[in-house]
Formats: structure tokens, sequence, C-alpha cells
């Protein structure tokens, strides 16, 4: 199975901006498993920002948009060190691409993008994509990773998004507000209804929430490409995803 993966800011590290060291380490190692078994994988990251905040010490992410792309600047190196790192204990090879939406929507840029990642899997390679953080501004970025992740993976072909996030799945209201939300496991559909449940917050170091989620689930079912949402804090959980057994939220794709 070909499978890309998105992981947000607030499963890899601390509010700090620090790299959370038991998350990232136990994702690196049920990831390597997982391509180990025979899977293909394409791994979106987030964290560039976050990473880049607490490395600089800075108290909060930087308001301003080249206080955020300096962060990227500093926090993409740390981010690349620590996969390269981490996968190569596992004996793994990563390549990083950073990429922004005139990639997606210049024909000529798409298949450069789409033939640099056919034979990076064809080689066995575990490609890691982020947004181009440094460069991208409003106009032109994709914005963030859930949408990005959603284009990597029709690009891609894959059969499966999984989204990680702080948040465990698509509620029947917002949990933060409602405690007695009911966690929805099953979207066949991407009705009116559900997509009024785009409501919700993101964490303070990452961009993104429920919204930008179901914007990813309207472009990946609409290509055939069923999407997972599931909670990050347990890397683990993608054993059991790989394995269809209900976790989270799972969109089916559209016949
Ligand atoms: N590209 C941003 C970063 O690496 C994250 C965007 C997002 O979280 O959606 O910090």
């Amino acid at each position: 199975m070909r499978m890309v993966i998105k992981v947000g800011t607030s499963t890899l590290a601390h509010a700090s901006g620090r790299l959370n060291i038991r998350r990232s380490e136990a994702l690196c190692r049920v990831l390597s498993d997982v391509k180990n078994a025979g899977h293909e994988i394409i791994l979106v990251s987030s964290g560039a920002i976050g990473l880049g905040t607490g490395k600089m010490n800075l108290k909060e992410r930087p308001q301003d948009m080249a206080g955020r792309q300096a962060a990227a600047a500093v926090g993409q190196c740390e981010l690349m060190y620590q996969y390269d790192r981490l996968f190569g204990h596992y004996s793994h090879t990563v390549a990083q691409m950073l990429l922004t939406a005139d990639d997606f929507s210049n024909p000529e840029r798409r298949t450069h993008l789409e033939n640099t990642l056919f034979r990076l899997l064809e080689l066995g390679i575990l490609p890691i994509i982020n947004e181009n953080d440094t460069v991208a501004t409003d106009e032109i970025s994709v914005g963030d990773n859930d949408t990005l992740s959603a284009l990597v993976a029709t690009c891609a072909q894959a059969e499966l998004l999984v989204i990680l996030s702080d948040i465990e799945g698509l509620y029947s209201a917002d949990p933060h507000d409602h405690p007695d939300a009911q966690l929805i496991h099953r979207v066949e559909a991407l009705t009116p209804e559900i997509l009024a449940l785009g409501g919700g917050s993101a964490s303070s170091l990452g961009t993104g929430g429920m919204a930008t989620k179901l914007r990813a689930a309207q472009i990946v079912t609409a290509a055939g490409i069923d999407l997972v949402i599931a909670a990050g804090q347990n890397p683990e959980i993608l054993y059991d995803i790989v394995d269809g057994k209900d976790v989270g939220t799972r969109f089916i794709a559209a016949k």
C-alpha cells in the first residue's frame, strides 16, 4: 500500500517549540517498521516554524511574515537533521522536498514533482515533504499542511492519507466546548452537515484545525483516496490504521 502520512507540529514538538523526543522517536520507529513490511511511505511533516521558534529561544511563534520565514529556515534544518538521524538508525534514507502551491498548479512543475517523487519511491527512499515556508507568501502558498498532504496524496496516487493530529478525529461537535461530543468513526459522504463541523481550534505553534482537515478530505476522497484522521500522541496507532482497524475517523473515497 502507498500511504501519505501527515504529522502536525503538535505531534512533533512540545509547546516550548523543542522536539518531543519520545514521540518523534516512536513515529520514526513505527514508520520504519511499516516501510520494512513493504508499504510505501511519503511523510508530510510540519514543525519547521515550531521547531525554529524553540531553537531560537523565542517565547512564541513570530507574528510577522519575515519572522515566521526565518523561524522556518532554522526549524527546517532541525527537522531534517532529526529525521535523518532517527530514520538512519533503522537504515532508511530520507529526502527533503519543499513545495508550494505553484508546484501543483503549474502542469510542468507538477510533472517534475511527480517524476522526482516516483523516482525516490522506486529507489526505496522516504520522501519528507513540507511547504517551502521561507519563500511562500499568503498569495502563493498552499497555506497549511493538511491541504498540502492531500495534494501530495493525489499526485502520488496514494491509496491512503493519514493525518496525525492533536485530535482523535471528527467529533459531532467541538470537543473543547462540548465534552459530550461523540467521535464519528466513518464518513461515507461529505454532506453539508459534516462540512459544518469544521470549526474548532488549532494549537499555538501549528496551523490548521478541523476546517483544513475537511478540505483535505474533499480533495482526496474526490480522487478515490481514503483519509484517516487520528491522534498522533501514540504513533503506534499507525499499526492499527495499516491493519484497517477502526481508529479515528475514516473518510471513505468517492466511488
Ligand atoms: N509548514 C509549516 C511548518 O512546517 C506548518 C504548516 C501547518 O502546520 O499546516 O511549520
